[in-house]
């Protein structure tokens, strides 16, 4: 427990459970921070607190807070710029919609963790007294490696479906089971998750696609049937069959899957999802010819990641740069015959980072091939940062002063001559305008 106690956010969540304690009050660790340090001694993770101090009583006892759900009774109290839900026992009274209780009501500890969704989600910790409260049997399931629904699993996905996600990702993470009920539940309610909101799906798809073992969440999506509900795109990669001698993985969700599970640790999200995403344009291209082809999948692939992601309500730039990504995944094949300065440029590229990750993943997970991806580092380390993407030799004002106005033309040559920049045929201002002047004959003269 050594490591759990030296973090800092330990410490300040001590002051405010010592400060509720000394007021009168109760107060626990709850939750996820619970489970996480049962299993690994440690917590890496937010820190949320559960007390039968009202909302307002909080407010009261600490400088600093924001009553965020006041109403659900919960205050965010800051600790050294640092926020900590502080959250008042509670549970949920009717059911609205199948994604918001219609009311809560203050009660405790008991009750509390009767409301949260898996029994390893459902524990308590009274850090004074070192104290695990355990109401649900959460321990068992903890040791038994089991994610277990609190009560009835059909009533409780149905109070919100979004928790039949929240199984998948903890499942996953952890490397769990689903306990058979839970499971049997989830596999019936699967089509209604689509009761719930497109931006709640993809922040659990996201943490799914960015923590631990994506792969094993894409086959519990899969299996359980919530795939083609939340990523048709993504199931209809089942059973689209691939040339063997690039692919002996597999078929293309076979490739997705097994691509998925060499993402490392903490990928970031663009990564993530071009990885999963890298193929979806595969099954509306296929032809077979000589063999199966899949020509122009990497364009088709990128519009309709772009246009899932904006679905989902991800934000734009992420599904700019998935895009990016994907568009670009198969001209990592043709580095070895690019000429420089198309190289320099794909290097340049904004999301080259991720792009050489996706390269080598995506080969990794069919052919095992990654030549193409060690000459694209080497080729990075020989090229100074400034080589790549050096400062223009021209620019338009050197044009204007020529006696140019800006138009198609303007553009057409500041381009022109960067890339023989690039390409390394011209190294200084008075080359490049020695090469405009003999390249376009119609320049006004030197002595104008
Ligand atoms: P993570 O490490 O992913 O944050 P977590 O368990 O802390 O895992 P949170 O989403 O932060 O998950 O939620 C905190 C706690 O609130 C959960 O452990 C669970 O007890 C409860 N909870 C969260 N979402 C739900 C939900 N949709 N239904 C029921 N209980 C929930
Ligand atoms: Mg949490």
């Amino acid at each position: 427990m050594k490591q759990f106690t030296d973090s800092s956010n330990y410490s300040a969540a001590m002051h405010i459970i010592r400060k509720l304690v000394s007021s009168g009050y109760e107060a626990l660790f709850a939750g996820g921070s619970v489970r996480d340090m049962l299993l690994s001694g440690r917590i890496d993770g937010d820190i949320d607190i559960a007390t039968n101090a009202l909302p307002e009583a909080v407010s009261r006892l600490f400088p600093q807070t924001v009553p965020v759900g006041a109403k659900f009774g919960v205050v965010v109290v800051i600790i050294g710029g640092v926020p900590f839900e502080v959250a008042t026992f509670r549970s949920d009274r009717g059911i609205a919609d199948g994604r918001h209780p219609a009311d809560v009501v203050f009660t405790d500890a008991r009750n509390d963790a009767l409301r949260r969704d898996f029994t390893v989600n459902g524990l308590f910790y009274d850090p004074v007294s070192g104290e695990i409260h355990d109401y649900v049997n959460g321990r068992e399931d903890l040791s038994g490696k089991v994610i277990r629904a609190i009560g009835n699993p059909d009533l409780r996905f149905s109070e919100d479906y979004l928790r039949m996600l929240r199984a998948v990702r903890f499942a996953a993470r952890f490397s769990f089971s689903i306990e058979e009920a839970t499971w049997e539940a989830l596999q019936r309610n699967a089509s209604h998750i689509k009761a719930i909101s497109v931006e709640r799906i993809f922040g659990e798809l996201d943490k799914m696609l960015c923590g631990l073992h994506p792969d094993h969440a894409l086959a519990l999506l899969d299996t359980s049937g919530l795939l083609e509900q939340v990523l048709p795109e993504v199931a209809s990669l089942k059973g689209v069959g691939q040339p063997p001698q690039f692919h002996p993985e597999g078929d293309v969700f076979e490739h997705t899957r097994k691509a998925l599970s060499l993402l490392g640790k903490h990928p970031s999200p663009v990564l993530a999802w071009s990885v999963l995403l890298h193929d979806i344009g595969k099954p509306a291209t296929m032809t077979v010819s000589d063999r199966i082809r899949f020509n122009g999948h990497d364009q088709a692939g990128a519009k309709s990641a772009w246009l899932l992601l904006r679905k989902l309500h991800s934000s734009n730039v992420l599904a700019d740069e998935v895009e990016a990504c994907i568009a670009n995944h198969m001209n990592m094949m043709q580095v070895k015959n690019m000429r420089l300065g198309t190289l320099k440029k794909l290097l340049a590229r904004p999301t080259i980072d991720d792009e050489l990750e996706l390269h080598r993943i995506d080969c990794l997970a069919s052919h095992g091939n990654t030549e193409n991806y060690g000459f694209l580092r080497e080729q990075r380390r020989r090229f100074a940062a400034e080589q790549i993407r050096p400062e223009p030799l021209l620019r338009g004002r050197d044009l204007v002063e020529l006696g140019l106005s800006p138009g198609p033309l303007f553009g057409e040559m500041l381009s022109a001559v960067y890339d023989l920049q690039l390409e390394e045929v011209l190294s200084s201002k008075e080359d490049a305008l020695k090469w405009l002047r003999e390249r376009y004959p119609q320049l006004p003269g030197e002595n104008r």
